[in-house]
């Protein structure tokens, strides 16, 4: 079979006898203190180890390995399973050298496991403070580590880079390891996080933050991996002074990106956004690191800048030296971003032959809908192309011009506009997959719309949620339960299989559930992907259809597989946990409640394996209302509309969750006006995540807040009694 030329020219500096193929001579073992740029550079001679995040610096997802394949993945069993020590959303791609995998949790916690055995080796936690976690958008995810000379780099929810030592055991006891190093990446006083996996160029460790649903300025930073040493630091939003930060990007901002700001508008309190909270990927031939920039803060244009400008770096794609941070192109898929469609999805470098030519691509597919295709060298646009046909925000991209063609109500100035795909966009962070053997793009792709809504009364908020876009549905009604059971069909989710070259999908599996897991995709012919429905499934590469091996993970599988060998023994490991953005809210009885796992997990699979997990029961509350109604509809409206504003993120809209945050309706927490206050204004819960809201909300706030949750209890438990539904 063809293959699409994935090897970068990098590679040459190894042999390329192995080339995608099993090499018939044993491999030598590879350390974890030789991890460097040659070793990832030539990871494709190297497919027993998994040492970069998408396992080579081009991000393919791709596991040359093919023991596990279309006829023998009928055989492959649970080889062994660890539980992590977190039970929110687990979105970690783990690494494998010399034997050990290294792996996160929520809350950023780092494991170490005999990638054989799972015996765990050890373990570092890096005691974030929890009230942190009301500053996470979508859960206190995290997405991995990186490694190189014998360090693993950790980012924290808090915001730290942290270095610890790789080795295997290193005489410390579980729980007790200390950094070799950490550094503290952002102004700790405003509400950054770090959800990312830290790559590594060259010796420098490479971090991005999040944060611009609450308001900051985004920027990535490049650490020296020997001491935490800033390198340099790029910025992807103006200072709103316009005046230079002493950074590698004052240059271009001088010369044009601070001119697509307007000199007015929440930008300049809020910071603008642009957070680099995901994806990254290196060219080594041409130095450039493309980093993938995401939305605007506040989310609505127009109180952003009411200049109406284009607004560089939001929801671009940057590619910029990696020894220095020196601008070098961007292309910018969403000018004037305001539906939160962020351009950090994953970024897959490959070889494409396009026409007559073959053409060194960057590829992404962004929330907005539109799949990319740009020349990596030049950021000339090759193609967009709509990967979901019910994309409604814009009808095509003129490749003259590069700019969308807008749909003309789709800015929600007039009256507001019901969005395909919504914030949570038609793929969100859940890695894609590229295959050089069939030249086709694995995208975990979904539908979820969104009616956005301009806030009329928006006033910046510091720290909290600050959109600008009216969250709180019509005053009114909630909708009946068995309508909102029955809305359930509103949302889809796909695995497309997307050819970058013929602009067209050659074939898609269908979903009853949006958001799904990442994808690998492997040398045996194989894609392999998790679902929100608890299941992990394999599918032929080529072909697609029926999925030729699926198993019960238990718990949703939503972050990205990998491979790896060991003595001859092929594995497919991945992560699975209850959490991440939809998960976390439940959407109003947009997603079935699973109940929360206990615990996150790693499951690790090979041929043969005969391990099993324990039986697994959700958790089911009692859909009691803790009280009886209080308040007039009055307090109740406005309790919903503060609801909306600063509980339904987490809480689920509706009043809904999906059961890894609490489900206030079946709660006790409600039962009493100071037991509620203790927790919403004094913090009461502040070490478990949920933090005190009383800078924002008084005491007849908190009141209200309850009459609603109470009311909608009422509401909903009446309604189960009466139909019981499934
Ligand atoms: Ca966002």
């Amino acid at each position: 079979m063809k293959r699409f030329g994935a090897l970068l020219g990098g590679a040459a500096l190894f042999v390329l006898a192995a080339c995608g193929e099993q090499a018939a001579a044993p491999l030598q073992p590879i350390t974890a203190a030789e991890v460097n740029g040659a070793a990832i550079i030539a990871a494709d001679q190297r497919p027993d180890i998994w040492i970069s995040h998408g396992r080579t610096y081009s991000e393919q997802r791709f596991s040359p390995l093919s023991q596990i394949n279309t006829n023998t993945v009928k055989e492959v069993g649970l080889a062994w399973s660890a539980d992590l020590d977190a039970n929110r959303g687990m979105e970690s791609t783990p690494i494998v050298v010399d034997g050990v995998m290294y792996v996160t949790s929520a809350w950023s916690i780092v494991y170490a496991y005999d990638a054989k055995t799972g015996e765990r080796l050890w373990k570092y936690d890096p005691e974030v403070d929890k009230a942190r976690g009301v500053s996470a958008c979508c859960d206190v995810v995290n997405r991995g580590v990186a490694i190189w000379e014998g360090k693993v780099f950790v980012g924290t929810i808090d915001g730290r880079l942290i270095a610890l030592d790789a080795s295997r055991a290193d005489g410390v006891t579980d729980g007790l390891k200390k950094p070799l190093w950490e550094v503290v990446t952002v102004d700790q006083s405003k509400p950054y996080t770090i959800t990312g996996a830290p790559r590594v160029i060259d010796g420098k460790v490479i971090i991005g933050n999040g944060g611009a649903e609450y308001g900051v300025r985004g920027y990535i930073t490049a650490y020296d991996a020997a001491d935490g040493k800033l390198a340099w630091r790029f910025y992807t939003t103006p200072n709103p002074t316009k005046q230079p930060d002493g950074a590698a990007s004052d240059k271009v901002f001088a010369e044009k990106a601070n001119a697509t700001w307007g000199d007015k508008g929440d930008w300049t309190t809020s910071g603008g956004g642009g957070t680099a909270w995901d994806a990254m990927a290196y060219d080594p031939d041409l130095g450039i690191l493309y980093v993938g920039i995401g939305n605007g803060s506040p989310w609505n244009h127009r109180l952003r800048d009411p200049e109406g400008k284009d607004n560089l770096f939001l929801s671009s794609i940057l590619a910029i030296k990696a020894d220095t941070g020196e601008y070098v192109w961007h292309y910018q898929t969403t000018p004037g971003e305001t539906w939160d469609y962020t351009a950090t999805q994953h970024i897959i470098l490959a070889d494409l032959q396009i026409g007559d030519k073959v053409r060194k691509v960057a590829m992404q597919a962004p929330k907005n809908g539109f799949f990319y295709v740009l020349d990596r060298a030049t950021g000339e646009l090759l193609s967009a192309d709509k990967f979901q046909d019910n994309v409604n925000w814009a009808s095509s991209v003129d490749l003259k011009t590069g700019r969308p063609v807008e749909a003309p109500e789709a800015r929600y100035l007039e009256s507001p506009f019901a969005a395909i795909p919504g914030p949570l966009g038609s793929h969100n962070w859940h890695p894609m997959a590229f295959s050089p053997d069939t030249g086709l793009v694995y995208i975990p792709a979904q539908t979820i719309p969104q009616v956005f809504a301009d806030q009329a009364d928006f006033a910046y908020r510091p720290g909290f949620w600050n959109t600008g876009v009216e969250f709180a549905a019509a005053p009114g009604p909630a909708p009946k339960l068995n309508e909102r059971l029955a809305g359930r069909a509103a949302l889809k989710g796909q695995l497309v299989a997307w050819d970058p070259v013929a602009k067209k999908a050659r074939w898609t599996i269908d979903y009853a559930t949006p958001w799904n897991g990442g994808v690998l995709a492997t040398g045996g012919g194989l894609v392999f992907q998790g679902g929100l429905d608890g299941k992990f499934r394999a599918y032929d590469a080529a072909k697609g259809g029926a999925a030729l091996w699926e198993v019960d993970g238990q718990y949703p599988v939503m972050s990205g597989p990998i491979s790896y060998e060991i003595d001859g023994e092929q594995y497919i490991a991945v992560t699975a946990g209850w959490g991440t953005g939809l998960p976390l809210t439940g959407g109003g009885n947009a997603i079935p409640n699973i109940g929360s796992p206990e615990l996150g997990r790693v499951l690790v699979y090979k041929i043969g394996g005969k391990a099993e997990l324990e039986a697994y029961a959700p958790y089911e509350m009692e859909k009691v209302a803790a009280t009886e109604d209080f308040g007039s509809a009055a307090v109740v409206e406005h309790g919903r509309v503060l609801y909306d504003r600063n509980c339904m993120v987490c809480h689920g809209g509706l009043v809904v969750s999906s059961g890894v945050v609490s489900d206030l309706r079946w709660s006790k927490t409600p039962a009493t006006k100071d037991g509620f206050a203790d927790i919403v204004l004094d913090g009461l819960y502040a070490s478990a995540g949920m933090a005190s809201f009383a800078n924002t909300l008084n005491a007849d706030d908190a009141e209200a807040i309850r009459a609603y949750i109470v009311n909608r209890a009422n509401e909903d438990a009446a309604a189960y009694a009466a139909q019981a539904p499934q």
